[in-house]
């Protein structure tokens, strides 16, 4: 067992130090650890040996108004001083109250009525429950690829095997459609995918359902899967289709949520209105807090007692939702689509530049890399994923030599991910584009 060192103010003094109490009493989930963080600021993290680090993947897309953001910590602050604690479903409160209010405001839609729990997770598994109650039908649908979570409700849904492993059985009655990964789509055989290829869901409901649809589960922009964009029309007719059923279209923004796309939600970029959202991640900067929201009509299908969390709605994480909410609309999220614009432009370049690069694609501040085999870049659809070595090396240089902490995804664990905090400067993302580059010139 390691021996615990700590330094004089009682934290632990060195990075080794907090790693190997990692390896000795946490649960191991991660194959490989990132860097250690003792402090973080802005866009910067700072390691217990002081090294000092440039942030663009704002642990795992959370922190959207950056690391310790005055106004939010003083409101988190602020309420810690207040009450902390007393169950929101047992205590109406405040920081609550003003949250639902707010949240019916700024999403899309006839959204109204927020149930708040702790994480992305919660809220999916919160959606499916009331759809079912709602619609008084059983089965769901999601996307192969896409990603909703890993308790044993959500992760039926993430459509990929890795997630899956030994923890069979998920629950039943969930099917999947084909996302609408252009890059690598066998019905379009090296064509774009266009808004055609949502009817695969029709075909998906006659063959894999028995037509008892309660919901079908979207990620508007698919995050894990490796930041895939649907092709235009494509949401539009998945809606059409969902609601010629009678089901309910369920939007999962737990990760293009609260700006990271260059709106408030990702929603606002097509013409669709969600029946139920879902949110975590950047909605309290950082606090644990997620919530799923619907119109009232279909929110007040729950009925007293069928859904509760004791922590959900925590006051503390509903005061730094609310702080959060005042820092994207005033300003940050229109400054994060324009700098987004510019990002794409430079991403699309090294298309050209480097023979790894496959595919760049995103929205606002969320942006993917799609690695490909070296040496074997050809039309879509040809160049074969690589290895996930390759990209786990990509962000080791960045890390090691560049001291940018850059995030890996894609269902072939090859899509480098760029989605910083938005307060992110150009400066700073020229930073981070000069150590991709080198990285990527290393490993070719
Ligand atoms: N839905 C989506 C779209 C996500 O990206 C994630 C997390 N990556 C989740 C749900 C699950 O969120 P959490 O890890 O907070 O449970």
């Amino acid at each position: 067992m390691s021996e615990q060192k700590t330094d004089s103010a009682g934290g632990r003094s060195s990075n080794e130090s907090v790693v190997a109490a990692y390896d000795d009493y946490v649960t191991p989930i991660w194959k490989s650890l990132n860097v250690p963080v003792e402090r973080a600021s802005g866009c910067t993290l700072e390691d217990a040996d002081g090294n000092e680090y440039l942030d663009v993947f704002s642990g795992i897309s959370v922190t959207n108004v950056g690391h310790g953001n005055e106004a939010v910590v003083d409101a988190a602050k602020e309420q810690l001083d207040t009450f902390v604690h007393g169950c929101s479903y047992v205590h109406p409160n405040e920081p609550v109250a003003d949250l639902a209010e707010r949240i019916a405001e700024v999403t899309p839609g006839d959204l109204q009525k927020s149930f708040f729990c702790n994480s992305g997770t919660e809220a999916v598994e919160g959606a499916i429950k009331l759809a079912r109650k709602y619609t008084g039908s059983k089965e769901v649908i999601a996307l192969e690829m896409g990603f909703h979570g890993r308790t044993l409700g959500s992760l039926a849904l993430t459509g990929n095997k890795a997630y899956k492993q030994g923890m069979a059985p998920t629950i039943n009655d969930v099917a999947h459609t084909a996302p609408p990964y252009g890059y690598r789509c066998p019905r379009c055989e090296g064509e774009q995918c266009d808004a055609d290829c949502a009817d695969e869901l029709e075909r998906v409901i006659g063959s894999h359902t028995s037509g008892d649809l309660a919901a079908v589960v979207v990620e508007p922009v698919m995050g894990e899967a490796g930041i895939i964009v649907p092709p235009e029309g494509w949401l539009e007719r998945v809606q059409e289709i969902t609601h010629d059923h009678g089901a309910l279209l369920v939007l999962d923004e737990v990760q293009t949520g609260y700006g990271r796309t260059g709106e408030l939600f990702a929603s606002e970029h097509f013409d669709v209105e969600p029946d139920i959202l879902t949110q975590a991640k950047g909605i309290a900067n950082g606090l644990p807090l997620g919530a799923f929201t619907a119109p009232a009509e279909i929110a007040d299908a729950f009925e007293s007692g069928d859904h509760l969390s004791t922590f959900g709605g925590n006051p503390v994480a509903c005061a730094a939702a609310l702080a959060t909410i005042d820092e994207l609309q005033g300003g940050i999220v229109d400054d994060a689509r324009e700098r987004g614009e510019w990002l794409g432009d430079e991403l699309a370049a090294l298309e050209e530049e480097y023979g790894v690069v496959g595919q760049t694609r995103g929205l606002g501040l969320m942006w993917g890399v799609e690695l490909v085999e070296p040496g074997t870049t050809g039309p879509q659809n040809v160049a074969p994923a690589p290895d996930a070595d390759l990209a786990a090396a990509v962000s080791e240089h960045l890390r090691e030599e560049s001291n940018v902490v850059m995030g890996v995804g894609g269902y072939y664990k090859n899509v480098m991910r760029f989605q910083p905090p938005l307060t992110i400067t150009r400066d700073q993302l020229e930073v981070a584009l000069d150590g991709l580059r080198s990285a990527l010139e290393a490993a070719t």
